[in-house]
């Protein structure tokens, strides 16, 4: 089983590349953006919970994410790995991460950090609120203090994995092909 962690901040396009990792190397694709947005669009009482935090661009409780990831390991067949994506966003997450594969015989293997720089960030993030439908996309004060939260609590989850020697800095400016391609050689040397 390999285990990727995908890296980078609001708009870095950590979420177009993951979903084809996945489909290249059969890893199943876990999104806890995703995830939550499937719980708000259901109308669960924990989508309903969860709206006005995710609405400011603020984290979900980390009890929140890792359960909902514990329960999609657990029901998992078929697959060779997991490719995560927006999880861990903390240090906390992270810790507990590990914690819940090493008890699945199983590690983190490889930290793919997405660095994309301001200007084009800001770029990117208004030409995707004109399509995505995103609450947390349509307004540049949420948008800032999504850039704002990874900066404080995201950025130091990638020092855990650098002391840990798994994380990879990878250019994310060029073309989506370009940057799989990129990505691609990294998870090249761990299978
Ligand atoms: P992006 O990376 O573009 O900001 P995501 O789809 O990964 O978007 O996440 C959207 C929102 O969902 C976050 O701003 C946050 O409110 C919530 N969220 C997603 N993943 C997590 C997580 N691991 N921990 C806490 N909150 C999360």
């Amino acid at each position: 089983m390999i285990n990727v962690l995908m890296f980078g901040p609001p708009g870095s396009g950590k979420g177009t590349q993951s979903v084809t990792l996945a489909e290249k190397y059969n890893l199943l694709h876990l999104s806890t953006g995703d995830m939550l947005r499937a719980e708000l669009k259901a109308g669960t009482g924990l989508g309903k919970k969860m709206e006005a935090i995710m609405a400011a661009g603020e984290l979900v409780p980390d009890e929140v994410v890792i359960e909902m990831i514990a329960q999609k390991i657990d029901s998992t067949t078929g697959k060779k790995g997991f490719v995560f994506d927006g999880f861990p966003r903390t240090v906390e997450q992270a810790e507990a991460l590990q914690k819940m594969l090493e008890v699945r015989g199983m590690k983190i293997d490889l930290m793919l950090v997405l660095e994309v720089n301001d200007v084009e960030l800001m770029d990117r993030m208004k030409k995707r609120a004109l399509v995505s439908g995103r609450a947390d996309d349509a307004d540049e004060a949420v948008i800032n203090n999504r850039i704002e939260v990874y900066r404080s609590k995201t950025e130091p989850v990638i020092e855990y994995g650098r002391s840990t020697g798994v994380s990879r800095q990878v250019d994310g400016v060029g073309s989506i092909e370009d940057i799989f391609d990129r990505l691609c050689s990294h998870i090249e040397t761990i299978i």
